[in-house]
């Protein structure tokens, strides 16, 4: 069987087919990304509207390009899976329309997928893929969360931020140091030239006993050191963007391993674009090489957002028994969709 996955939540148009049987991991046939960063730039964060005509523009090339990488035609699809939220709403209806119309054109069912899932997921495409149940550590520009995981749909919320995600920690730092959006990826570059205990900056919540983060406080310190820099700030920059990593992978470390600890769990599970960072991974292999718990992240390309990611997770759930309806066209998205209330597979549409 064929999904074809569409990801349109934000700025990153992203399309993949995955061939799925009836047992074993589903597997990536190809996969295609436009990314709309270098358009967004110029304004230092994502414009919605812009993001939605670009969706518009690259989401039927990039099918056209996947199903060709894959030798194969529209004929060959079986389902057509979309990101339903969370997310931009203009943006998402994109996504969602043009699945629906294929799908609707094709006489093929549709399945609305959670983005999250999707990240949650990802690792599951990796060459090392993990075995329920996980903790799972969901780490995006939107989300900071720690999750037990059982099964698919199977997802218990243990704790998340209560303000700014991991992935904002480290942009709005960034933006603030004078680099370039989205500032995650740019700060752990000039990281790598610093000292992480140049400046003493906070880890708030790091002893609050549960797994809840908090980094508004964070971004505020930094803003503080970088006033009371000045002019001394571009020599020191290096310096500043390796102690804000230092206080943002240090608290991602320590409530994982509470979580892992709190469940007796022997396994994590990293997803998310912040995934993607080379200090987190480098302390999260250290700390469960300890522990004895195996970790799993996504390949590194696959961390942010992509079609895969929703071509996987439609595929899982399909192969978990949930059946995609064929008779029903209209859509609708959920720009805020918490992710543990998805439950486990059960027929979406009525
Ligand atoms: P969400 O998935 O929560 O809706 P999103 O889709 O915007 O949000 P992702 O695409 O998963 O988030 O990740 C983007 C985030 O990952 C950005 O905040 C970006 O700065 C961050 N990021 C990407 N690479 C790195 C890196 N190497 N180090 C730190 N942060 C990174
Ligand atoms: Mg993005
Ligand atoms: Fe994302």
């Amino acid at each position: 069987m064929f999904v074809l996955g569409i990801e349109s939540s934000c700025d990153e148009t992203g399309v993949a087919l995955v061939e799925s049987g009836a047992s074993g991991l589903p597997r990536l046939a190809a996969h295609a990304l436009h990314s709309q960063i270098a358009m967004h730039q110029a304004y230092g964060g994502v414009v919605p509207e812009l993001a939605s005509r670009d969706h518009i523009r690259r989401v039927l090339p990039l099918a056209q390009q996947v199903l060709s990488e894959a030798g194969h035609g529209l004929g060959d699809i079986d389902v057509v899976a979309y990101t339903r939220g969370p997310g931009l709403a203009g943006a998402l209806l994109v996504g969602a329309g043009v699945a629906c119309a294929l799908g609707a054109a094709l006489g093929k069912p549709v399945l609305g997928v959670h983005h999250l899932e999707g990240h949650l997921l990802s690792p599951f495409l990796s060459a090392d893929p993990p075995e329920f149940p996980f903790v799972a550590l969901l780490v995006s520009g939107g989300h900071t969360q720690l999750m037990r995981v059982d099964g698919v749909g199977r997802y218990e919320l243990l704790g998340e931020t209560i303000d700014d995600a991991a992935g904002e920690a480290f942009d709005k730092s960034a933006k603030l140091m004078g680099l370039p959006y989205p500032g995650g990826p740019w700060l752990a570059k000039l990281a790598e030239q610093g000292d992480a205990a140049a400046f003493k900056l906070p880890r708030p919540l790091l002893h609050s006993g549960d797994l809840d983060f908090s980094f508004a406080g964070l971004k505020t310190a930094v803003l503080t050191q970088a006033r009371k820099l000045g002019d001394a700030l571009e020599s020191r920059k290096a310096d500043l963007a390796a102690s804000t990593q230092a206080a943002i992978v240090d608290v991602l470390l320590k409530k994982s391993m509470a979580a892992l600890e709190q469940s007796g769990l022997k396994r994590l599970v990293v997803a998310g674009g912040v995934g993607a960072n080379h200090e987190l991974r480098h302390q999260l292999d250290a700390a469960c090489a300890k522990r004895g718990v195996r970790v799993h992240y996504p390949e590194l390309h696959l961390c942010t957002d992509n079609g895969a990611m929703i071509a996987m997770a439609a595929a899982m759930r399909l192969q978990s028994g949930l059946q995609a309806a064929t008779d029903r066209y209209a859509f609708d998205v959920k720009p805020r969709w918490p992710l543990a209330s998805l439950g486990a597979p059960e027929p979406q549409f009525g």
